[in-house]
């Protein structure tokens, strides 16, 4: 039976794991920095990437490879790697494909440390980024791109602005440029949309979130569609000897896997971000149920917008699956069969009443974190997205009034019952 064929319920279930006669039936977890050999002319083939196989868990381990496999098997992937944290898994996007002297171009509605990653630090390393509205035309997009732009960047459901992406258009744009569109999936999840089957290049997610989802782990992945040609006169790093591999050409040798295997063997071997093999071992566990609880954040999310629409105390609601919303459209189209479980609205009253709502609340509760099962909720501007100017969170789709809520797979009327009373105390 191939896996690649079934529902991402069963693939969430059966992917990545595949015990032969007598092995363990759960992906066990190898918590160990190295792996033996009998033979020195072994080793060296390893090294010199002429066969497979695990040498040192800073570059692979099998537990990792489990989450690995599954993850590329839920998005339609070549490959992946599981990394230290979604933000290194972003990095890894970048720095595998754009140096010194390269331009990428991102939408402006990225989530707050990507943004920072982007405007501050990458831009010390010399990667220049510019950023355009999500809403701006594909013909204004298209200006925006110079000669030495690298990479289209965005994401599936901009954060927290919650706007749905325009796949067509920003795929058509980096078709234009000649350069991949990379992809954060992180809010949507391969249960909700698979950015590959609309475009996408590269897909990055931190698995801190929906992937885990039992907040017991920070960590990220990168997948490869294996779909881009890096040999388009773009990208010389991959058609052009790697000294550090003896020579070794990314294209020649691991064709449609180039991208990943690049960023593996040469990223992760050089700077290490890697995933520990047992943050793997609970994300993997914490992914079986993906599915079923991506359904039950999208139901509960959608009936919470509705029951704040029409709350005295709200002054405005934004979720992607709300007629009203205007993403409607782009919902319907992408994402089916929900539009996840963040919602974003705002309390009248303001900042003050915002605060009061997140002081009174019994279930929901105040962290920095979203996409894991239980209800949270929290004021970006003045926690996620403080970093920011005011400018540049309003940029970002962050009013002072807006409160992020990640809506949970607790009873749906339990919530309801809760954010009523914490409302009215607002
Ligand atoms: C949280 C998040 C990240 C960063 O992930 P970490 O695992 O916290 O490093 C990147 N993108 C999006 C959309 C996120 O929500």
């Amino acid at each position: 039976m191939n896996i690649r064929k079934l529902d991402t319920a069963t693939q969430c279930i059966q992917a990545g794991f595949y015990p032969e006669n007598g092995e363990p039936r759960i992906a066990p977890l190898v918590q160990s920095t190295t792996y033996k050999y009998n033979d020195a002319d072994e080793v060296a083939k390893l090294f010199d990437l002429e066969v497979a196989g695990h040498m040192y868990s800073r570059i692979s381990n099998p537990t990792c490879g489990v989450l690995e496999e599954k993850i590329s098997v839920l998005e339609g992937g070549v490959g992946a790697i599981a990394t230290s944290s979604g933000q290194s898994a972003v990095m890894l996007s970048i720095i595998n494909i754009a140096s010194a002297g390269d331009h990428i171009l991102a939408m402006s509605n990225l989530y707050g440390g990507t943004l920072n990653l982007f405007k501050v630090t990458l831009k010390k390393l010399g990667i220049e980024f510019s950023f355009v509205s999500p809403d701006t035309s594909l013909e204004e997009m298209k200006q925006q791109i110079k000669p030495n732009t690298k990479a289209i960047f965005g994401e599936t459901i901009g954060n927290p602005g919650l706007s749905v992406l325009d796949f067509e258009k920003v795929s058509n744009l980096a078709k234009f440029a000649g350069v991949p569109l990379i992809i954060d999936n992180t809010f949507a999840t391969p249960h909700l949309c698979r950015p590959f089957e609309h475009g996408a290049d590269i897909v990055v997610h931190s698995t801190t979130k929906y992937i885990d989802g039992h907040a017991t782990s920070v960590g990220g992945i990168l997948v490869d569609s294996g779909k881009f040609n890096w040999a388009n006169g773009k990208f010389p790093d991959f058609t052009t000897p790697d000294n550090s591999y003896h020579g070794l050409i990314y294209c020649d040798a691991f064709k449609e896997s180039a991208y990943i295997t690049k960023a593996r063997v040469n990223l992760l071997r050089d700077m290490g971000c890697v995933m520990s093999p047992f943050n793997a071992w609970l994300t993997n566990l914490g992914a079986e149920t993906l599915a079923v609880r991506m359904d039950r954040h999208c139901e509960n999310a959608l009936a919470i917008a509705k029951f704040l629409q029409n709350h005295s105390k709200v002054s405005w609601v934004s979720y992607p699956a709300l007629e009203t919303n205007p993403s409607y459209e782009l919902t319907k189209k992408y994402l089916p069969n929900g539009a996840s479980g963040i919602i974003a609205f705002g309390v009248k009253g303001g900042v003050q009443s915002g605060k009061n709502l997140i002081n009174n609340v019994k279930l929901a509760s105040l962290v920095v974190h979203v996409g894991d099962l239980r209800t949270h909720l929290l004021h970006p501007a003045s926690m996620t997205h403080r970093q920011l100017s005011e400018e540049a969170q309003l940029l970002a789709g962050v009013s002072p009034d807006l409160i992020r809520l990640s809506v949970g797979i607790e009873n749906v009327n339990d919530l309801i019952n809760d954010l009523d009373q914490a409302l009215n105390r607002a």
